[in-house]
Order: structure tokens, then C-alpha cells, then sequence
């Protein structure tokens, strides 16, 4: 029963990737009619062997006279049907791989895609370095399983009718006696396939677990090195490793006890086969000849059966990796697959947030009723202290997940009825944490914007003030980054970022903390920049420099997930007591 359903969990698995497989139907068929006619050559390999045996070496009256053409042509036809079955079985084991590879490459697009769709919940919850292993190691070994266990399996299994078939042809009672302890057979691989699928599972777990660890270490190597942690990091890891390790051997020795068990109750069977068919030989049952090709049939059974053991420990291997990715496939993302919603509004003149609520899934109230109108035009500024929920209010405008209750509008119109992409296209954003990839500069500049010119890129660096850091790099623009952006300063970085930002020359511009780091003159240049930026546009700017905040249109003040106050400064200072302590312990940190 138990097996019943380890069978039928595979099959469950193998159905969800079915997609992935029927794009490629025809050049599957032309596989299966190379294999085809590739069978019908082994079932007959062994004829001319008996010919030449029973007909001239063992002849049952006296050798014929054309004994000599009898051998000639035997030799011939055993060498057109073995280079005609390698030729055949070389172009299915091509047409195989090219097919393995274009599935690899659509799983891996389909996972990557989902998971990059997935709420920042999810991704905070899994760590970098096991999705990393899901999408690198384990999409491999479900298109094995797919594809190369699945073809070998069917074809093999039809090899293995073929061959039974003509060992009844031959002497259907030594056939029956070998062909008894094949259910025997059958039942040891599928249980010692299920230690194997269990010890997979658990090896796979472990890998990710080490690739997590690894990930995190060598991402936080700087601060390792800086605590002098390295030693704790080495142990911690050489305990992860040596886990993994274990894992991975046990996962060996299930593999090595499922081939080694397969592979002596064969040798058993051939061996029962060949001494009860020399007695049938020597009673004169059956002709020597006879005895030859019965015998090298069994052999040719016993290539599909171990193939079938083999693949069978890769289905268990494929099983389990499927598994764990199905287990991200069907997280299903924050934001519903958008129907082909409405185009954004031309020209927005508003971004509105009317009664917004949004709790994370941990229970943390982080917005509580929020009423907000943005305005095109307006220079505006959201402050408030570290928790206030401004980066999910910032969340919510770029549409990463939708508020539990109320609405976010774009010049009137829910984000949930708008298209996601176009939507999302209208905004450009800064963020603190800046994300840049090992790339070179100019590939992080036109992320957000690829056919900008090259007159535009400089144009966003002078007004982002971020111009002299590229002219400081000896390759300029083309100077290339470490993983992360390491070789620029925090503020530089910032800085870099916002003049991508800039670049995008979108209807919504969002600028996450722009002045830490920077000097006085630097920070002033940026004020006047986002001004600008404002005149033809909607401008949030998240910031605690409280010292610019007069240069802004208005200030929002949002504390624990409401706004407490909205105006300008001096007006809030006068009327948000909260408001000035906030403005005054910042000024205090800065003195
Ligand atoms: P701010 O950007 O103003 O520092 P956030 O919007 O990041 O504030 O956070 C608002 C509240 O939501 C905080 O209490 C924070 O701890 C919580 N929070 C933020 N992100 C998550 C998350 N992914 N899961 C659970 N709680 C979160």
C-alpha cells in the first residue's frame, strides 16, 4: 500500500511538470520511434548466432554445402544490426538531450519567475542560499526524472515485453521458469527505492541548509571579520558540512544496496536459466543454438531491469527535488497573476491612500487606517520614527502586496484594476538598501531604463551629484562593481541609485533616505534636484535629515502605522508635539 503510494506520489509530482514536457511532443515521438526501431534490432541480434549454430557448428543431420555463405552472411547481418542500433540509439540519446536541456532552462524561467513574484514575506522567511539550490540543483534532477528516467522507463519497459515475448517464442518453459522471480525483483527495487527517496529528501535539505549558511557567511564576511567571528563561522560551517556529508552518504549506500540487490538476484536468475537450460539441452528438449539465443535474451532482460533499478533511484532523487519546488510553485504570490488589467492614467496628478490597513502575516500591525493624497507637483516628505510602517506604505505604492483594507489609487484608479507591469513602470525608486548588482555601472544605471542615452545617463548623474564618483573610476562607466556594489561608499551608492531613479523619468518618484553620508553642499544639491524632479511630478521622499525638511512642500508624519501629522514643517513643529521630539532627537544624534 505504502509502495502504492510512493508509485502514485511520483506520478502526482510528474503530472504538476507535465506541462513543462508536452511543448516538446514531437521531438518526444521521434525519440520513441528511434528507440523503437532500435528494440526491434536487439530482439533480433541474436539469430544469426543461432543459424550459424544449429544450421553449420551443430548441425542436427550433416553441415549443408553453403555452410561458408551461411557464416559470411550471419557476420554481416550481426554487423548491420549492431552499427544500425548504435547509430539509432546515438540519435535518440541527442534528441534526448536537447530536449532535457530546453526543460531544465523552462522549469528554471517558470521557478525563478514565481519567486521573484513572491511577497517579501516569503522571502524573508526562506533563506537565499536553499531557494538558490532549488532553482540551481533541484530543477536539474526533476528534467532527469522527467525525461531521461521517463523515456528510459517506457522504452525499457517495452524492451522488456519484447525480449519476454520471445522467450516464450523460444521454449515457453524455460521462459516461465525465469520469468517467475520478476515480481520478487520487482517488489525489492521499489522498497529499497523508498530508503533511497527518503535519504534524498533529507540530503537535499542539508545541501540547502549548507548553501544558506554559506550564502549568509560569505555575505557577511566584513562583519565576521570585524567581530573576529571567522573561527565560529569555520565551525559552524564544518558542522553544516559534515551533516551534508552524512547525508550525502547514506544517500550512496541506499543507491549502492538498490543496485547491489538488483544486481545479484539477476546474476541468480541467469544463473538458474543457463543451468536448467543445458539440462533441457542435454534431454534434447532444446537445440543448442536454441539454448544461445535464449540465453543472450535473458542477458538483453537484464539491461532493462537494471536500467529500470537506476532509474528508478533517479525518479526517488527526481521525486524529492520536485518536491521542494513545487513547495515554492504553489506559494502563491502576493500580488494575484493580473489579469490583463487597465492602462495607468496618462498623467497622474494623484497617488492616493484612502483608510489603508496592512498587517504581515506574523500578527505586526505595521499601517492602521492611513489617509494620504500625494499630488503631482508637490515635493513631499514621509518621516517618522524606525517601525512607523513607511517602508509598507512604500510597498503598497509599488503594489508588492495590496492593503488588507482600504484602497491605493493612481489618479483615481485602484492599483489592483491597473496592468502590474505598466503600473509599476510609472514609478521609480530609490531605496536605502541599495541594490546593485556585481555588474558595471552603466548596466546598474540602465536597469530601470535600458534605452536611455548615453547624454541622459550623465545628465541623471550631474543631478543625482553622483557624476564625480563615475569620473573617480579609472573605467568610468564601465567600471565593474563587486557582488553588492562593494567599492562605493554607502552615500555613494545612494547616490548611484537615485540617479537611476532619476533616469526612469516616471510619474511617481520615491526616494528612501538620500542624504545619509553626505556633506552639507552635496545635501543641498539633492534638495534642489528632488525639487525639480517635483515640478512635473508626484515625489515622496523618505528621510530622518530633519535639517532639509523646510525645503519640502509638506511633511508626512506617520508614527506606528498612522499619521499623526501632514503639512509643512514649521506648521508641524508648532502643532505635532510628537512631531517636534522627533525632529528634536534627531537634531540631538546630529550634534
Ligand atoms: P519603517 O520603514 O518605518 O521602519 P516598516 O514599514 O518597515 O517601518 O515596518 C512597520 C512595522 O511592520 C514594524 O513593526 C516592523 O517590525 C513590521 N514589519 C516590517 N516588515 C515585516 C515583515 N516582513 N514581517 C513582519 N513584520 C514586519
Amino acid at each position: 500500500m505504502k509502495r502504492l503510494a510512493q508509485l502514485s506520489r511520483s506520478f502526482a509530482v510528474a503530472r504538476r511538470f507535465l506541462p513543462e514536457v508536452s511543448g516538446h511532443g514531437l521531438k518526444l515521438a521521434g525519440v520513441a520511434g528511434l528507440y523503437l526501431a532500435a528494440i526491434l534490432l536487439e530482439l533480433g541480434r541474436p539469430w544469426p548466432l543461432r543459424w550459424v549454430i544449429d544450421d553449420v557448428l551443430a548441425p542436427s543431420g550433416s553441415p549443408p554445402a553453403n555452410s561458408g555463405e551461411i557464416i559470411l552472411y550471419s557476420g554481416l547481418a550481426l554487423a548491420a544490426i549492431l552499427a544500425g542500433k548504435a547509430l539509432l540509439e546515438y540519435l535518440a540519446t541527442m534528441l534526448v538531450a536537447a530536449i532535457g536541456h530546453r526543460v531544465t532552462r523552462g522549469l528554471r524561467l517558470r521557478v525563478f519567475r514565481h519567486m521573484v513574484g513572491l511577497s517579501p514575506d516569503f522571502h524573508a522567511k526562506h533563506r537565499s542560499g536553499d531557494l538558490l539550490l532549488r532553482l540551481t540543483g533541484d530543477v536539474p534532477m526533476v528534467k532527469d526524472m522527467l525525461v531521461d528516467a521517463g523515456v528510459q522507463m517506457s522504452v525499457r519497459g517495452i524492451q522488456a515485453i519484447g525480449i519476454a515475448v520471445m522467450l516464450f517464442v523460444v521454449d515457453p518453459v524455460l521462459a516461465a521458469s525465469v520469468l517467475l522471480p520478476l515480481p520478487l525483483i520487482a517488489l525489492v527495487v521499489r522498497f529499497l527505492s523508498n530508503h533511497l527517496r527518503i535519504a534524498v529528501r533529507k540530503q537535499r535539505r542539508k545541501e540547502g541548509e549548507l548553501a544558506s549558511y554559506m550564502h549568509e557567511a560569505i555575505e557577511a564576511t566584513v562583519l565576521l571579520q570585524a567581530l573576529g567571528r571567522e573561527d565560529h563561522a569555520i565551525q559552524r560551517f564544518a558542522r553544516t558540512n559534515r551533516t551534508s556529508a552524512r547525508a550525502g552518504l547514506k544517500v550512496a549506500r541506499a543507491s549502492a544496496r538498490l543496485g547491489g540487490a538488483v544486481e545479484g538476484m539477476l546474476a541468480l536468475a541467469f544463473a538458474g536459466a543457463m543451468t536448467f537450460g543445458a539440462w533441457r539441452v542435454h534431454e534434447g528438449m532444446l537445440r543448442l543454438g536454441e539454448l544461445t539465443v535464449f540465453l543472450s535474451y535473458v542477458r538483453g532482460l537484464l539491461k532493462p531491469i537494471r536500467a529500470a533499478a537506476k532509474h528508478q533511484a533517479r525518479i526517488a532523487k527526481g521525486t524529492a527535488c520536485g518536491e521542494r519546488i513545487l513547495r515554492v510553485l504553489d506559494e502563491v504570490a502576493a500580488i494575484p497573476p493580473s489579469a490583463p488589467g487597465a492602462q495607468p492614467p496618462e498623467r497622474p496628478e494623484t497617488l492616493v491612500f484612502e483608510g489603508v490597513h496592512y498587517t504581515y502575516a506574523d500578527g505586526t500591525e505595521a499601517l492602521r487606517g492611513v489617509d494620504l493624497r500625494l499630488l503631482r507637483g508637490e515635493l513631499a516628505a514621509l518621516v517618522g520614527p524606525s517601525g512607523a510602517g513607511k517602508s509598507t506604505l512604500i510597498a503598497l505604492a509599488l503594489r508588492i502586496f495590496d492593503p488588507d483594507q482600504g484602497e491605493v489609487r493612481l489618479g483615481g484608479i485602484p492599483l489592483r484594476e491597473l496592468d502590474l507591469d505598466a503600473m509599476r513602470e510609472g514609478v521609480a525608486i530609490s531605496l536605502q538598501n541599495t541594490i546593485l548588482f556585481g555588474e558595471s555601472l552603466r548596466e546598474n544605471l540602465l536597469l530601470g531604463s535600458p534605452e536611455a542615452t548615453e547624454e541622459e545617463l550623465w545628465a541623471a548623474l550631474e543631478a543625482a551629484a553622483a557624476a564625480d564618483i563615475v569620473r573617480a573610476q579609472p573605467e568610468g562607466l564601465d567600471a565593474l562593481l563587486g557582488s553588492g556594489g562593494v567599492g562605493l561608499s554607502g552615500g555613494e551608492a545612494r547616490r548611484i541609485c537615485l540617479a537611476r531613479a532619476l533616469l526612469r523619468n516616471a510619474d511617481i518618484l520615491i526616494v528612501d533616505e538620500p542624504f545619509g553620508g553626505l556633506d552639507r553642499a552635496t545635501a543641498l544639491r539633492l534638495v534642489e534636484t528632488l525639487r525639480a524632479a517635483a515640478r512635473d511630478r508626484i515625489v515622496l521622499v523618505v528621510t530622518h535629515a530633519v535639517e532639509h525638511l523646510e525645503a519640502f512642500d509638506r511633511v508626512v508624519h506617520l508614527d506606528r502605522g498612522r499619521i499623526l501629522g501632514d503639512g509643512r514643517h514649521v506648521d508641524l513643529l508648532a502643532g505635532d508635539r510628537q512631531y517636534s521630539r522627533l525632529v528634536g532627537e534627531a537634531q540631538e544624534v546630529e550634534l
